[in-house]
């Protein structure tokens, strides 16, 4: 017989916004339930650079920067060009500046360089991104004591321990949880609200082009994030949306041997022209230039990149850009790229520009005509792709020819939710299962973007809200 258990509320997943939830609601009195797959706390928080974003904070202000979450919300909506959820990006701009503050009265370890203006994505048009000085880990370093202060009183956390089922009654109503254990027994859970805060599915190569379209799964995300909330949710009669709000992520090699996982983001190649300004092409994988390298729109080489087969594109230089330009892996060794490019599938060398064809599958001879268009480029200062940084040449050998994926930091699709937050099933949304973070789709808060901060900023605001929500605390931003 299933052992059942009742409480108040139980929380799947205890990451970025699983934490806050079940510390507000424990500081509210419930008996809460954390439910966690893997064997600690955290989620993608130990992975993710956890760059937060709130227009009107005090540091702003300390600053001389004038914000406001109006004017953080009119910059999402223009990133995003109106394809995020204007009702969901009110909620978490409006919640944003009460998050930083939180979070910083409780010791958050803040960069002193923030807030700024950041371009690894579209930037903001203010500097309204922030960031902990040891990345997701500053986040945690916050979240993990008042977690484990909750956990000495009403909170009950179980480690390795897997939601399998939500159980429904009628089409809105949850009567709880069923959770697979690390010994593989089931338990039942009743509880009064579900919170699902378990994440995306950007870990997961298979699930992953079911929910986007059909795009593969090229990314840095943890392999916890394997979607399993969502299709649990899914089979108790919810909805995703989402799917075609996909926009890859401009760059990223491949972990040697993984054909998924890419290298930590801190090791991607230096793509960015704002932090180093292109030597090296671009090419598909049949060998054609497809947008200019020092497009200062992250947004249009990532448009760019969609249009190409398998979302893959070589980056080719040769023997004297090795030499004479600033690194294109700023922190990879000269030693580790040896390494690489005598033995990482995605690393290629080669004498010639045939060789280099043969050994990366391109057209040789599209590839030798594109070379010899760049390089005609460079002497004319004409580039047909409209690319002004034409410092050099690529025609000393060895020629090199690394490739790079549209890689995947958050899963696009999610659950569809209220403004509410509460789950949308068949008929309307369930009354007492409520979903934050990446369950609900990165697009719905960034659309078919990436918008700096607007994915673990509203995960932690979302995540308190609803804590607090559940045991009928005022939820109003000026109150949290
Ligand atoms: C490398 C990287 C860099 C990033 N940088 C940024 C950034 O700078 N700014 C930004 O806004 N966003 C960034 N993101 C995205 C952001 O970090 C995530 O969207 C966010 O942290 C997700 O929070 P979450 O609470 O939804 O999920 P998580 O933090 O992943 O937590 C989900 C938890 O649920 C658990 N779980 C999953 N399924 C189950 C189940 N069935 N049963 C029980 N437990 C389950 C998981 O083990 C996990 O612990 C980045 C992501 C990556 C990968």
């Amino acid at each position: 017989m299933t052992e059942v258990t009742t409480v108040d509320l139980v929380v799947i997943g205890a990451g970025t916004a699983g934490l806050p939830a079940a510390i507000e609601a424990a500081g509210q009195g419930l008996r809460v339930a954390v439910i966690e797959k893997a064997d600690r706390i955290g989620g993608t928080l130990w992975r993710s650079w956890a760059q937060l974003s709130a227009g009107g904070t005090s540091l702003q202000r300390g600053k001389g920067i004038l914000d406001s979450p109006d004017l953080h919300f009119d910059d999402v909506m223009r990133i995003s060009k109106n394809t995020a959820d204007p009702t969901l990006v009110r909620l978490a701009v409006d919640h944003a500046p009460a998050t930083l503050e939180w979070l910083m009265a409780s010791g958050f370890d803040m960069d002193p360089d923030a807030p700024a203006v950041l371009h690894f994505h579209e930037p903001y048009l203010l500097p309204r991104t922030y960031w902990g000085r040891k990345a997701g880990e500053s986040v945690l370093e916050v979240l993990a004591p008042a977690f484990e202060k909750a956990c000495a009183g009403s909170v009950t956390l179980e480690l390795g321990t897997e939601l399998v089922t939500l159980r429904t009654s009628g089409v809105d109503q949850v009567e709880g949880v069923t959770v697979r254990r690390p010994d593989g027994t089931f338990h039942d859970i009743d509880a009064r609200v579900v919170i699902l805060t378990s994440g995306g599915y950007a870990g997961n190569p298979e699930l992953f082009p079911q929910f986007t379209g059909g795009s593969p799964l090229a990314g840095p995300a943890s392999p916890g994030a394997d979607g399993s909330g969502i299709v649990a949710a899914v089979a108790a009669g919810a909805r995703v949306r989402g799917q075609e709000r996909f926009l890859p992520t401009y760059g990223g090699v491949l972990k040697s041997g993984s054909r998924w996982e890419t290298v930590h983001l801190n090791d991607y190649p230096a793509l960015t022209p704002q932090s180093r300004q292109p030597w090296e092409i671009h090419v598909n994988a049949r060998g054609e230039r497809f947008v200019a390298e020092d497009a200062p729109s992250v947004d249009d080489r990532e448009n760019a990149l969609l249009d190409q087969p398998d979302l893959k594109f070589w980056v080719v230089y040769d023997a004297a850009i090795r030499r004479e330009a600033p690194a294109l892996f700023p922190t990879w060794s000269e030693q580790a790229l040896d390494r690489a490019f005598a033995g990482h599938s995605s690393f290629a060398t080669a004498g010639d520009l045939r060789a280099l064809a043969d050994a990366t599958g391109m057209d040789p001879g599209l590839l030798s005509r594109t070379v010899a268009a760049y390089n005609s480029a460079v002497v004319s200062g004409e580039d047909a792709f409209g690319r002004t940084h034409l410092p050099a040449p690529i025609a000393e050998a060895p020629f090199y020819a690394v490739l790079n994926h549209g890689s995947t930091l958050k899963s696009p699709a999610g659950l569809a939710v209220d403004g509410q937050l509460r789950v949308l099933g068949p008929e309307g949304p369930f009354n007492n299962l409520w979903a934050a973070g990446e369950v609900i789709g990165g697009s719905s808060l960034s659309g078919k973007s990436f918008v700096s901060g607007m994915s673990v900023t509203p995960a932690l605001s979302f995540g308190r809200l609803l804590g607090r929500r559940a045991a009928g605390a005022d939820t109003d931003p000026g109150s949290m």
